[in-house]
């Protein structure tokens, strides 16, 4: 799996690329991560990449030609396999990502990422250039790309290899305990729950079921 970055500010993804599994996975070849600084694909002595918004209003926009021309190289880079490369733009406004969405990108060879700075992008890139538009939750994060740095860990952890344990990838959803077997918060001594400590394989496995899903 490919995953290209168009952005304003590569360095943000220095550490993510050089730490934990990603860092391992990029070693071995599971994945490629590359970002791509967005002002390549400008033509003027500024390096405009935005501009104010037709309308009015406060702020600056993202202009549609740099990432059009950013798009386009990158498709082209991708010969053959450009029918396989999937065009997203993070947007809170967008549909909401999640683990089934994680799951049909898979599919794709390669993810091309728009992230969006300042008050936003120019709509036309959502209409015209991305296929879909994608928000990582109900927020407003300054840039896309914290957006995209999550959603690379929950597709590449799906990539055959990526995790050290095959079977972490499905049946990690439920309250977890390591050693010790208890500890004192507060005043009051908090153990582990007896049936984990039990052996019992088929137990365990009904615990877990109760105790999985999204806590609050
Ligand atoms: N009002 C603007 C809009 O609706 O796009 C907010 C722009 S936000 C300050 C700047 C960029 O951060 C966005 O263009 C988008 O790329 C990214 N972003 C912000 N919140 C996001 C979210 N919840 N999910 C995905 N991307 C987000």
């Amino acid at each position: 799996m490919k995953f290209d970055i168009i952005t304003i500010f590569p360095d943000i993804f220095s550490g993510f690329l050089q730490e934990s599994l990603i860092s391992k996975a990029l070693k071995k070849r599971l994945i490629s991560i590359r970002t791509h600084y967005l002002r390549k694909w400008t033509t003027d002595r500024h390096q405009t990449v935005d501009g104010k918004p037709y309308g009015g209003g406060p702020g600056l926009v993202m202009k549609v030609e740099p990432i059009m021309k950013a798009v386009a190289e990158l498709k082209r880079g991708a010969s053959g396999a450009t029918r396989k490369t999937r065009v997203i733009l993070f947007s809170p406004r967008g549909k909401q990502f999640d683990q089934a969405t994680a799951q049909r990108w898979l599919k794709y060879d390669r993810l091309v990422f728009i992230c969006g700075r300042y008050e936003g992008v120019d709509e036309r890139v959502a209409e015209y250039i991305a296929d879909e538009v994608v928000s990582v939750g109900p927020f407003v994060l300054n840039g896309g790309e914290v957006a995209a740095m999550a959603v690379i860990e929950s597709v590449a952890r799906l990539v055959p290899g990526f995790m050290h344990d095959a079977d972490s990838q499905s049946k990690d959803d439920h309250a977890q305990y390591t050693k010790p077997e208890a500890v004192v918060i507060g005043r009051r001594k908090r153990s582990v729950p007896t049936i984990l400590l039990s052996g019992n394989h088929a137990k365990i496995a009904a615990w877990r079921a109760k105790h999985g899903g999204r806590r609050g």
